[in-house]
């Protein structure tokens, strides 16, 4: 029942569409049955941008029928600018055979019928139907993830942990304080046994050993304040996890954009294939990243073409490079010496402190972060990594 509706549908939208040969649409008719149990959404558009099909899970999520849709350019499922400038991103493929997004997956917004606009993960690919190309988009929507859901329940279970790293900052004088008492001790004892040693005499003894004795009390306890900052950042009961450097980054992704400062952001990412698996503690990463695409986003705010590109490339040493580059102004120079101070912000209701954050995070990882001019126009933000060698985890 269903497949003959839809070849009607196919037939009345043949009919409209005159150079479209006959074969292709019994062609996409045979392979509805096969189409629609994808659990994905799927779409299929030809090379005008005109929907082809459009499977069960994309009525789901989007809120059109098939029929509402068939023959309608595709670009009345994305929000601006997008939307507007599809039909030159075909032409400029058709034309050029350069692929920019094809074959990569990337994390994108999407436009429901009601117009509410919300992040997907989308993978692109190109299929020969009856001989004609056609583009096929897999669409996962990750505002309904239940993994998202679980990533939320599993911040909120970490925004302790986080809201102490970013205290951070803010401890961070009385533990200078802290810890210039017992450096002020050593150097008084230090002094005092100095003293003793340029006319010594037998008597002075116990007093110098007494002074060396409290210098390295002073000393010991200089070391136990900086072991509770240690603790203190790096939680106790974490340890490094291989990961996968995409999920973590699709992950932290979805949390920014969900946030709905995304609108209008051309999101893309590319993973180096040979360093995917990373040691980490997943959520620590995931909150350097969500802070680095949010101030990205934000240094956009007043940006025409908005371009977020995150990519790895693998380093020597073992480690992965992460970088998240964006289109923005780039970096003002009045904080860009000191970024990773904590307190240092150039907005009003900026704190300062999620670059200071990140650079911890990244520092107790054994690894680097540092930012620099990127070639979308603005600030890349780059951080290194340890790389798992995936036979570490199968034995
Ligand atoms: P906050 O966001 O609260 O200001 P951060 O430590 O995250 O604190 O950032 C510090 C400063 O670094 C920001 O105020 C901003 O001036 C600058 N900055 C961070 N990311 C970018 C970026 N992608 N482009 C331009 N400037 C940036």
């Amino acid at each position: 029942m269903k497949v003959a509706q839809l070849q009607v549908c196919s037939m009345n939208n043949h009919q409209s569409t005159p150079g479209v040969p006959s074969q292709v649409f019994r062609r996409i008719d045979e392979l509805h049955a096969l189409i629609d149990v994808v659990p994905d959404a799927m779409v299929v558009i030809d090379r005008t941008g005109a929907i082809r099909s459009f499977n069960k899970g994309a009525e789901r999520i989007f809120g059109y029928s098939e029929e509402q849709l068939l023959g309608e350019n595709v670009s009345v499922l994305m929000p601006s600018p997008d939307r507007e400038a599809h039909d030159g991103y075909i032409a400029r493929y058709l034309e050029t055979g350069e692929k920019r997004i094809i074959g990569r997956g990337r994390v994108t917004t999407a436009r429901r019928r009601n117009g509410d606009t919300f992040p997907i993960e989308l993978g692109l690919g190109e299929v020969e139907i009856a001989g004609v190309l056609h583009f096929t988009g897999f669409i996962r929507d990750l505002s309904q993830m239940r993994e998202s859901e679980k990533l939320m329940h599993s911040l909120q279970a970490d925004l302790a942990h986080v809201s102490r790293i970013s205290s951070m900052g803010s401890l961070a004088n009385s533990i200078a304080h802290e810890l210039n008492q017992p450096l002020t001790g050593i150097a008084n004892y230090a002094g005092a046994a100095m003293d003793l040693l340029d006319d010594p005499s037998p008597e002075d003894m116990e007093n110098l050993r007494h002074a060396v004795s409290e210098c390295r009390n002073e000393a010991l306890r200089a070391g136990d304040i900086i072991r509770r900052l240690r603790t203190f950042i790096s939680r106790g009961d974490v340890e490094l996890e291989i990961d996968s450097l995409r999920r973590i980054v699709n992950a932290a992704t979805a949390i920014a954009l969900v946030d709905g400062d995304g609108r209008d952001v051309d999101f893309s990412s590319q993973f180096a294939p040979d360093c995917e698996w990373v040691l980490v503690v997943p959520v620590q990463i995931q909150q350097v990243l969500v802070n680095l695409i949010r101030n990205a986003l934000e240094a956009m705010q007043d940006t025409d073409s908005k371009r977020i590109r995150v990519y790895s490339m693998c380093e020597g040493d073992g480690m992965v490079r992460v970088s998240v580059s964006d289109s923005g102004p780039g970096l003002d120079p009045r904080v860009a010496e000191r970024l990773f101070h904590p307190f240092v912000s150039t907005k009003s209701s900026g704190m300062g402190l999620g670059l200071s954050i990140c650079h911890t995070i990244v520092n107790a990882h054994g690894g680097k972060i540092w930012a620099g001019p990127s070639e979308l126009g603005g600030t890349e933000f780059s951080f290194t990594l340890k790389r798992a060698d995936l036979r570490d985890a199968d034995g």
